[in-house]
């Protein structure tokens, strides 16, 4: 079917399924009642007379019977088959017309053809429709043809077999060019039907989805890849809506008014770097924390960001409501900081009263010995109670300032040189020119410091460990190498982590807490940089600091 035919097809589709069953029905009846009219005015001399033929008269009831029918009968409620009285009714009546008595209306056995047309169209079974669109005829012309066998007139006997073959011809063409069009409405009807169902299933899935969704206490919620929500569950609309986003105006106007900021709750984080942007521009997001508001109603969210496959592009985020477990590692933080700050004040009175005793003269050589141990049990646990406080603190104070760092090694190496004759580590310094730095020379200082005593305690069997720094690719790299017990490759980079310590640390009894690289890392990142690890169980580790270069020689 050509896609014009498709088209005149769809629309008397549409029209007639428009007009209902009781309309289609009487307009396949409107040609026959015409045709009749016509005779009838044609040719009134056969109706004339009709009152004193009782055939006329029953066909012209049948006929009326029919009419009404058409127009009465609720249609709607039955098989489109039952409809198909009316074409039979019809025969029925065009065969009294025409074996009427005086032979005027004989003519009207053609009309047959409309019955014959509309039942060859509409008969479910084709072989039912042909049957009948023949013996119906063959009933209606069957007076002639005994007549004409009983008076041996071969002619007349023809004539009336014409009527029956003439109309089964017709049938078995209108059955042949519907034959097309039924299998076109039962493919439409199939497809119909799977859509229908199609549809169903999707509404429940639809539900299923939105139930689930909605059950969660997660914020959810799918954008376009113009960062704008498509879709999103009940939690998310209360995350976002009392501050101000009103979601269902289908935009992201309201998103950039959001107070959003980062895991320090202070520092407010631009529209372009929220998550839904970086989520929409095709980045995955792995329980990154941030604050959604402020004061005491602020909530803290971790955020997951997945890409949606296909191509319309876009992405899911989800939101976890993560406030209580973010609160309790604060209170947990504030209390390691009070307890290690409480501690720092004892501990500098006891280290201020061991040296005034160690400076008298009068201290027998063992009490020296046993006051020198306490006197470095002190000042272990005051380091330790320092490192605690940094550590707990999410913010170390920087203060940036332009300094030489050659100055900065050169000093913590002479610090560390007593450390590492006892250890019997060899240590030497190696600074490629003067390089100039803005950064905070007490901070740095203190990272080296971490760096270097561990290359010395990590060293147990002695060694060498080189300080060495120079200017690469943008970076100031300060790198600190020992030929110590190195680290694990599973390891490397859980050192940074707060309380780390590598298995093998934990085996030889060398003392420490696991905080010293985790300060430093926070300290090279407060400056712009970052602390990197390379090591080989066995053959030494490389601790490399890396400082932002400043663009030129600072005044
Ligand atoms: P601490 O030395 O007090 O344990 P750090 O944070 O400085 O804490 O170091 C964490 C862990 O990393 C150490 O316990 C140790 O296992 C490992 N580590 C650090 N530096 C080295 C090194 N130079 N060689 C081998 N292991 C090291």
């Amino acid at each position: 079917m050509s896609s014009q035919e498709q088209a005149v097809f769809d629309r008397a589709h549409r029209y007639l399924n428009r007009a209902g069953p009781r309309a289609r029905i009487a307009l396949w009846q409107l040609p026959l009642v015409l045709a009749i009219v016509l005779a009838a005015l044609a040719s009134p001399a056969g109706w004339e007379t009709a009152p004193d033929r009782p055939l006329v008269l029953a066909g012209l009831v049948v006929q009326s019977v029919a009419c009404v029918a058409c127009l009465a009968v609720p249609w709607e409620k039955y098989s489109d088959q039952v409809a198909l009285a009316i074409p039979l009714l019809d025969l029925v009546s065009i065969g009294l017309f025409r074996n009427a008595p005086g032979g005027l209306l004989q003519g009207l056995g053609t009309l047959s053809v409309f019955p014959v047309i509309w039942i060859a169209a509409s008969m479910r079974s084709g072989a039912w429709a042909l049957a009948v669109c023949f013996v119906a005829p063959l009933i209606i012309a069957s007076p002639t043809l005994i007549d004409s066998i009983a008076r041996r007139v071969p002619a007349g006997a023809n004539g009336a077999l014409l009527l029956p073959i003439l109309l089964l011809i017709v049938a078995v063409a209108i059955r042949a060019a519907t034959a097309g069009l039924r299998l076109q409405e039962r493919l439409l009807r199939s497809q119909q039907a799977a859509l229908r169902d199609l549809l169903v299933e999707s509404l429940s899935t639809e539900r299923l989805l939105t139930a689930t969704l909605d059950a969660v206490h997660v914020g959810i919620v799918a954008v376009g890849p113009d960062a704008v929500p498509s879709r999103w569950n009940r939690r998310f609309g209360e995350l976002v809506e009392p501050l101000g986003w009103k979601l269902s105006s289908r935009g992201d106007a309201g998103e950039a008014a959001l107070p959003v900021f980062a895991e320090d709750r202070r520092t407010p984080i631009p529209p372009e770097q929220r998550p839904l942007r970086r989520a929409a521009a095709g980045e995955r997001i792995d329980g990154e924390v941030l604050w959604l508001g402020q004061g005491k109603d602020a909530v803290a969210l971790s955020v997951v960001a997945r890409p949606l496959a296909g191509p319309e592009g876009g992405a899911v985020v989800a939101f976890g409501d993560v406030t209580a477990l973010a609160g309790a590692v604060e209170d947990k933080a504030e209390l390691v900081r009070t307890v290690a700050h409480e501690f720092r004040s004892p501990l500098t009175a006891v280290l201020g009263n061991l040296d005034l005793v160690l400076e008298s003269e009068a201290i027998p050589q063992s009490d020296r010995l046993r006051l020198e141990v306490a006197q470095r049990s002190a000042e272990r646990l005051l380091d330790l109670a320092s490192d605690l406080v940094a550590s707990s603190s999410n913010a170390i104070p920087v203060r940036l300032e332009a300094a030489e760092l050659g100055s900065i090694l050169s000093a913590r190496v002479d610090a560390a040189r007593l450390a590492a004759v006892a250890a019997g580590v060899r240590l030497s310094l190696e600074v490629e020119g003067p390089l100039w730095v803005r950064v905070d020379p007490l901070r740095i200082g203190q990272a080296v410091d971490n760096l270097l005593s561990n290359a010395i305690k990590y060293s147990p069997d002695g060694g060498t460990v080189t300080l060495r720094a120079c200017q690469d690719d943008g970076w100031v790299r300060v790198e600190v190498r020992d030929s110590g017990m190195g680290i694990a490759p599973h390891e490397r980079e859980l050192v940074f982590e707060r309380f780390f310590r590598t298995s093998q640390a934990r085996r030889s009894d060398i003392p420490g807490v696991g905080l010293g690289l985790a300060i430093s890392s926070w300290i090279a990142e407060r400056h712009g940089g970052r602390l990197e690890c390379d090591s080989e169980p066995g053959e030494g580790s490389v601790f490399t600091l890396l400082l932002p270069a400043p663009e030129s020689a600072p005044v």
